[in-house]
């Protein structure tokens, strides 16, 4: 069924509120995105209509998390496919709102998480982390779900969702879902749009070196080992310019003990990059649990 596209808060609520009068023990799946949809939203989609009686997409590119020097401007949009996409997956409602609905006036309340926003994009991307927590906070106060979806490709997203959302005592449960990938390994993302067909090409080398993380660490690499060697990887395709390799533990994002082997870590690991091709700033990671690296 086609979704119900609604751009006004007080009519969202509405509507769920309508559904969860008419459906006492109806869940309500929902699933932010900023747009520009492709098989990974779908997939978290997907998931939400299988596990809730309504699906709540929202379609949003949130201006407060974008650096002055990012891509707010230019993001790419494409409203008639969203809502194929939208539709084929099963969301039951889409909201889009217009940024003068969702910031009628100056923010004078920021959500900030910290410590897990220290290190790799919330590094990289001062202030970021602040605009995804209080633009999600916002949406998780306007739509009320039981539960929220959100891809590990964004791993650290999912660390400080999850964060926010136990510290906050919202009782919302947060689904983290597998990030999908094309054919050949490069992780989905609406920027890949931007791409250039040879930075395309070269791209390649983030899904590339992340794919050989699993060996190295069996090898007994420690953390700054591991990040020379894939540095050196992705060093061989020549547009590929580093903005940061890093690994932490997860979900706490803490630097593991430098001299250790990271084989014998027994928290959980993320291993993250990204990097810039051109203008447009690539992420992708890999996460690995004890018994995957012993
Ligand atoms: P975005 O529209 O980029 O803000 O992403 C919206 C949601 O889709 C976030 O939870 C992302 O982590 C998730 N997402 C983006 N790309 C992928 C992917 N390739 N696989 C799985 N989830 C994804």
């Amino acid at each position: 069924m086609t979704p119900k596209i609604v751009r006004q808060i007080a009519e969202l609520r509405e509507e769920i509120a309508a559904y969860r009068r008419g459906n006492p023990d109806g869940q309500v799946g929902f699933v932010p995105t900023m747009g520009y949809l492709h098989e990974g939203h779908a997939s978290l989609i997907r998931r939400s209509a299988g596990e809730n009686g309504l699906t709540v997409l929202s379609i949003f590119v949130n201006p407060l998390q974008f650096g002055p020097n990012e891509d707010f401007d230019r993001y790419p949009k494409d409203e008639r496919r969203d809502l194929a996409v939208a539709s084929s997956a099963g969301a039951n409602l889409v909201f889009m709102p217009s940024v003068e609905e969702m910031y009628p006036e100056p923010m004078r309340t920021k959500v900030t998480v910290s410590e897990v926003t220290e290190r790799l994009c919330g590094a990289s991307r001062p202030g970021h982390f602040d605009g995804v927590a209080t633009v999600v906070s916002k949406l998780f106060h306007i739509v009320q779900p039981d539960r929220a979806y959100f891809g590990l490709k964004d791993a650290q997203q999912v660390a400080v969702i999850a964060r926010m959302t136990r510290d906050l005592h919202m009782p919302i449960d947060i689904v983290p879902c597998p990030t999908v990938r094309e054919e050949d390994g490069l992780a989905l993302s609406s920027r890949n749009v931007y791409l250039t067909p040879e930075e395309r090409k070269q791209a390649l080398v983030l899904s590339q070196s992340l794919a050989q993380v699993p060996g190295w660490i069996e090898d007994g690499m420690t953390e700054a080992e591991l990040a020379v060697r894939i540095r050196g990887r992705i060093r061989s395709q020549p547009l590929a310019d580093i903005d940061y390799v890093e690994i932490a533990t997860y979900p706490d994002l803490k630097q593991p003990a430098p001299d250790r082997p990271l084989r014998d870590s027994n928290v959980p690991l993320l291993v993250a990059l990204a990097v810039r091709f051109g203008k447009t700033r690539l992420i992708d990671n890999v996460l690995l649990f004890p018994s995957e690296v012993k």
